[in-house]
């Protein structure tokens, strides 16, 4: 009895157990060939106890075709004595269609009398879930090893105890050891170590052992070829039970990214284009310098003729440019200066150690570096020239923007005296005629970004509607930096001084006419040009004046230009030679303020004009001033023996009008009769008006 239940506790036992453990067993007799599967493996994969045949192979048609082999391998190898038990993991096909993992554990539990395996017992365990663990795992692997890979991570260790380092493949290679035998020694390591860097690098690495800080640090090291690269480290020590413990690190290879680190902290100071310092570079070593009392020499270099260039070859030519003209200043420039491009086409030079002599010299090497600058093949017939200011800076106290302000202003003088050329700087020349130099400068620039402007004064038979005559005065406008319409009695006596008054009445004269070129060609109206002494003794004029009318279809008979006896006197011969040339072609001249200077009678002989423009301050106070009237009666009576027309200026009276008519003064200009207004305006309406006088005749 108690036998009996002991045993059916057994039997209950081992159910359950099996049933707990989620274990299938088989039972397998060799002899007849059938084989037991017990309640828990058909549950296992799904079935009813029975519910297929149970044949012998039956496990074996539920192995997956893949693990059959292996599976058949394992039985054969333990049955031919070769392996103590059967240990293999396969997969069972479940009834719903998915693959059980099993753990396949068994052996030979029965011999015959000569030893053959005649019974064979084994446990299947379901182990799908650490199957699943494992491939997670796997992945988590693989994905780390990925990780490190890309970041280029190496890993090693260094045990204490045994002074022994590992390094992996990746460690070896970013240290540059080729062949995977090449043996790390405990210090090997340290022979890598730049010799800056060594003893830091090496506390650094010192473990604290029973911390598990981790501790960074960067270092170079020196390959075996002689290469220096930087790496970093991180490193953190690990307690082992039972020894020293051990130092574990990475190590990554930053060297591309120190340089780039460079790349930017440089780009942050230089100019792209270039390579010269950026302005607040510059500014900081001016500083720096200014600050220990060394004389120096301040440059302000101003490219000429550079917004030309770009516009007429492109950007391409202009950065060409640019950059030969840095080059070409580098090349001038003592190791111990400094040169920075502040923008677009100005640069900034700093010279130590500079007295006066020397920043000349200096500046003529730049000079002519900058003639020679490489314009490219686009622009071989254009030039290139810089205007450079020079401040000396003796003074710790004087002030980053004080010197170049000083050095800029010096540039303007230089720009204004006519380019290519340098100033120095002088406070002496700073107060009143830098002004004049400014400004004449800004001239230079207006015509260039169209600051310049084309204003007409209408010039009327007296008593007779303009619509009749329509004819009109050029004149200029400067719309300065702030906006404000400078007037030329400011800005021409600048540019005449500068010696860029020439330039300014082409730049009028082409601009006028190729603007009005059309309706000056059908007679709508006629343009007078004042004219300065320098253009008047400019022997390249006439071909100047002749390309443009062939350009612009304006016929010379429309054209008439007005000439100041100040100019004449200025150059006799070639103002004569003018006026010749004018009436050759029909254009007509006028003499300008006249009266103003006292010998014009004198002038009136020697230059057959068209006209003669009596001189506003003679006309402002006529009707007061017995004596100007004396004088307006005397000039309109010789006007009228030698065949010109008389002007009057400056009426602005009606009162004065009529005084003049009197006297037979025939043509009026004044704001009485008409305000100067933009050039545009009064060709409009002359183009209108002719229009209309046409059509009534
Ligand atoms: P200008 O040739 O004697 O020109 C006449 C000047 O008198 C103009 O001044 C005109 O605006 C002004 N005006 C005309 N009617 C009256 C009036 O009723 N009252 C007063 N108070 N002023 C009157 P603006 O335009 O300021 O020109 C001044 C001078 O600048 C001109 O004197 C001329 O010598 C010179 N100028 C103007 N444009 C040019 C140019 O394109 N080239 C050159 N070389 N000189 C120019
Ligand atoms: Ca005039
Ligand atoms: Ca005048």
């Amino acid at each position: 009895m108690a036998r009996q239940g002991k045993k059916s506790r057994n039997e209950e036992f081992w159910a359950l157990a099996l049933e707990r453990a989620h274990l299938g067993v088989w039972d397998w007799d060799i002899a007849n060939g059938s084989c037991f599967y017990s309640p828990t493996w058909w549950r296992m994969l799904g079935y009813e106890e029975g519910e297929l045949a149970d044949t012998a192979d039956l496990w074996l048609q539920l192995t997956h075709p893949d693990d059959r082999e292996r599976a058949l391998a394992s039985g054969d190898a333990h049955i031919a004595g070769l392996t103590p038990s059967i240990e293999t993991e396969i997969r069972l096909k479940h009834k719903q269609g998915h693959w059980v993992w099993v753990l396949d554990r068994g052996g030979v539990v029965e011999r015959d009398a000569l030893g053959k395996p005649v019974r064979l017992m084994g446990v299947q365990t379901d182990i799908s879930k650490q199957k699943a663990a494992e491939a997670a795992l796997e992945q988590v692997n693989v994905r780390f090893r990925l990780a490190l890979a890309a970041s280029g991570t190496g890993i090693w260790h260094y045990d204490m105890a045994t002074n022994k380092s590992y390094w992996d493949a990746r460690t070896r290679d970013i240290f540059g050891l080729v062949a995977d035998t090449d043996e790390v020694t405990g210090d090997l390591w340290h022979s890598f170590l730049h010799p800056d860097d060594k003893e830091a690098t090496e506390r650094a690495h010192q473990p604290s052992p029973g911390s598990d800080a981790v501790t960074a640090s960067q270092y170079r090291i020196i390959k075996r070829d002689g290469e220096i690269r930087h790496v970093e480290s991180l490193v953190r020590f690990v307690a082992a039970a039972g020894t020293a413990g051990q130092v574990l690190g990475t190590v990554r290879d930053i060297t591309e990214d120190k340089l780039r680190e460079q790349e930017l902290a440089f780009a942050a100071r230089h100019d792209a284009l270039t390579g010269l310092w950026n302005r607040s570079a510059f500014d900081r070593l001016l500083a720096d310098h200014i600050a220990t009392g060394v004389p120096l020499a301040v440059f302000y270099v101003d490219l000429d003729y550079f917004k030309a260039l770009n516009d007429f070859a492109g950007h391409a030519a202009g950065d060409l440019a640019l950059k030969s003209v840095a080059a070409g200043i580098g090349r001038c420039l003592p190791p111990s200066a400094h040169a920075a491009r502040l923008g677009g086409d100005e640069f900034a030079l700093l010279v130590p150690h500079c007295d006066a002599a020397q920043a000349e010299r200096l500046a003529s090497a730049i000079l002519a570096a900058v003639r020679g600058a490489d314009l490219g093949l686009a622009a071989t017939s254009r030039r290139l020239a810089a205007s450079i200011g020079i401040a000396m800076v003796h003074d710790h106290t004087t002030t980053v923007a004080d010197a170049l302000a000083c050095a800029d202003d010096a540039c303007y003088a230089a720009k204004a005296a006519g380019r290519d050329r340098f100033a120095v700087f002088s406070a002496e020349a700073n107060s009143g005629g830098l002004n004049a130099a400014r400004l004449a400068a800004d001239t230079v620039d207006a015509m260039e970004d169209g600051r310049l402007k084309l204003f007409g004064q209408e010039i009327h038979r007296l008593g007779r509607p303009w619509d009749e005559s329509r004819h009109v005065e050029v004149l200029a406008r400067l719309v300065g930096r702030g906006g404000r319409l400078i007037p030329p009695g400011e800005f021409i006596p600048a540019a005449e001084r500068f010696g860029i008054a020439a330039r300014l009445d082409r730049w009028i004269i082409r601009t006028a006419l190729s603007l009005h070129g059309a309706a000056m060609k059908s007679g709508a109206i006629t343009l007078g040009f004042n004219l300065s002494a320098q253009t008047l003794s400019d022997p390249a004029l006439w071909d100047f004046v002749d390309s443009i009318i062939e350009e612009t279809g304006a016929p010379h008979s429309g054209i008439g230009f007005e000439i100041t006896e100040t100019a004449a006197v200025t150059n006799f011969d070639a103002a004569e030679t003018f006026v010749r040339k004018a009436r050759e072609r029909r254009c007509r001249v006028s003499l300008d303020d006249f009266g103003a200077g006292m010998s014009s009678f004198e002038y009136l002989r020697r230059f057959p004009v068209d006209a003669i423009k009596i001189d506003g301050s003679f006309i402002e106070h006529i009707t007061e001033s017995r004596f100007d009237r004396e004088i307006v009666l005397a000039i309109t009576s010789i006007g009228r023996s030698l065949g010109c027309d008389v002007v009057g200026e400056k009426i602005e009276r009606q009162d004065t009008l009529g005084m003049l008519s009197d006297m037979g003064v025939a043509f009026g200009q004044g704001f009485l009769l008409h305000r100067p207004e933009p050039l545009e305006q009064v060709v409009t309406r002359a183009t209108i008006m002719a229009g209309a006088v046409r059509k009534a005749s």
